[in-house]
């Protein structure tokens, strides 16, 4: 619920003894200083937040020196001079102050001319209304609101606009852009036609933009309740096409002899929300990864397309191409190359698997297989595979739900009894090479492999004598033949 408060309320959501001090060194300087931006929108949202903006009509580094001493032992103070910034950290809170400025841009430069300036500069410079609200400090105006375009209504409303006019505030600083999307996305609020518009005249404008910050906006995405707000949004304006064109390619639908294939695009958000509420129904935290994992799942649908005279639209080997993606999207994105582009590769190779065996049986080996190579990534594999269900008609889906069940139940039996998740055959690639005199070859990826199909199959044991046993036939054999 937002709803307008007044200058008494306000006071109430400031009263801290932190404003109290800011206030007052503010007061001893003689200069206006004001709390603005996110921290001010969130009070009016109820969302109570831990980040404080400060601004003040001078030197914001000097105010925050003050601030500091005043506050004493508990406080840390960090200046960051190239900035004219400083941040005070005091019980759990972070504070920025930073001086009012005036930003004046050219069209060919990144980097804006930075002056001092008053409130109202700073107030032009910010990117949407709802971030533009600012509570003044001083003694005298404590807890005036200083709303110039208006946000207050705009929150109301539930409507993303830009102070300024747009083609301004979005050339100025392109990530404005992403940003407008993002609070769309996050507080389900819509973008107005003048600002959408100009965003999709813009759109181009951010390739001047940096991996790194393009990528910490489509994190904070990816975390809202519902990211296909954001990633729908993307696709209007155009800008998924320059920022991710693999998941464009996934938008559209073609027809053949009346037989269409479903909007893949669509499907793929779908998935993400569906994601996004299984964690919540299991009240799990979000897990980052595996909403790139679910947008990316079918990445492979764009190559893998073809026409099948008797079965119309297929998608064969669309997970491998589509795993094989990931490692050059994470690269160019800026995404991390650890552990957990690792595991988005891996969860998108997999996340046919569930799905087949209900084709081909669920068969105790074929279940094993999968608890092999999901290892402790399992729980995922099976929530993304589970929310790929985007079916329309409802039989289909309580089939395939009905089948997981099944998946699920006997993944647990299996691995009670065989405890496969981690598990690592009893004779490794060093002892085979010891034991049949052998070089790091073929014939020993040969051995190995076998071992671990047989085992995971059900005809050698899961234990070291057998499995010598086994690889002695297996190497008479290959060094006969
Ligand atoms: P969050 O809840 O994500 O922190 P926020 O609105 O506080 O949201 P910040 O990135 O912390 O976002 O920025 C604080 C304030 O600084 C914003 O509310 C906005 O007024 C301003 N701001 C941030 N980034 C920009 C930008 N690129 N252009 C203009 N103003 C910006
Ligand atoms: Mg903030």
């Amino acid at each position: 619920m937002i709803r307008k408060l007044t200058r008494q309320q306000l006071i109430c959501h400031i009263n801290l003894p932190i404003f109290s001090i800011i206030s007052e060194e503010a007061d001893l300087l003689g200069r206006e200083c004001y709390v603005v931006g996110g921290f001010v929108r969130d009070i009016f949202l109820d969302r109570p937040s831990k980040d404080i903006d400060c601004v003040t009509v001078g030197s914001g580094i000097e105010l925050a020196e003050r601030v500091a001493k005043r506050l004493g032992r508990g406080a840390h103070l960090s200046v960051f001079r190239n900035f004219g910034t400083a941040q005070v950290k005091y019980r759990g809170m972070e504070v920025e102050f930073v001086g009012a400025r005036k930003e004046s841009y050219s069209h060919d430069s990144r980097k804006p001319v930075v002056e001092d300036g008053t409130l109202e500069d700073d107030q032009n410079r910010r990117d949407l209304t709802i971030n533009d609200m600012a509570i003044c400090l001083n003694r005298d105006r404590f807890g005036e609101l200083v709303d110039p375009y208006h946000g207050m209504d705009d929150l109301e409303a539930g409507l993303i606009r830009t102070p300024l006019d747009p083609d301004i505030t979005f050339s100025d600083d392109p990530l404005r852009m992403l940003r407008a999307i993002r609070f769309a996305c996050r507080f389900g609020f819509k973008i107005v036609p003048e600002t959408f518009e100009s965003i999709a005249r813009n759109r181009e404008r951010i390739k001047i933009i940096s991996g790194e910050r393009i990528i910490d906006e489509l994190n904070k995405i990816q975390l809202c309740e519902r990211p296909s707000v954001g990633w729908i949004l993307l696709q209007r304006c155009g800008l998924l096409q320059i920022i991710f064109p693999e998941l464009q390619a996934l938008s559209g639908i073609e027809t053949k002899e009346g037989r269409g294939h479903k909007d893949n695009f669509v499907h793929t958000v779908t998935v993400l929300d569906n994601v996004c509420r299984a964690e919540r129904e299991a009240g799990r935290e979000p897990n980052l990864w595996l909403h790139w994992a679910a947008v990316m799942h079918d990445l492979g649908k764009a190559r893998a397309k073809a026409w099948d005279e008797k079965i119309g639209w297929t998608f064969h080997n669309h997970d491998y191409l589509g795993s094989r993606m990931i490692l050059p999207i994470f690269r160019r994105m800026k995404l991390p190359l650890g552990a957990e582009q690792k595991y988005v590769e891996k969860l998108v190779l997999l996340h046919m698997r569930p799905i087949n065996l209900a084709d081909e049986g669920i068969t105790d080996s074929a279940i094993r297989r999968v608890l092999f190579d999901a290892g402790d990534d399992i729980d995922d594999l099976m929530t993304l595979c589970e929310a790929d269900i985007t079916s329309k008609i409802a039989e289909k889906v309580r089939r395939f739900l009905d089948n997981f069940k099944i998946v699920r139940q006997k993944m647990v039996e299996i691995e009670e009894k065989d405890r496969i998740r981690n598990w690592q055959p009893p004779v490794d690639g060093i002892e085979i090479m010891q034991r049949y005199n052998l070089s790091p070859s073929r014939e020993v990826g040969i051995l190995k492999d076998s071992l671990k199909d047989a085992i995971l199959d059900g005809l050698c044991a899961n234990d070291r004598d057998e499995a010598l046993a086994f690889l002695d036939a297996k190497w008479k054999e290959i060094s006969n033949g």
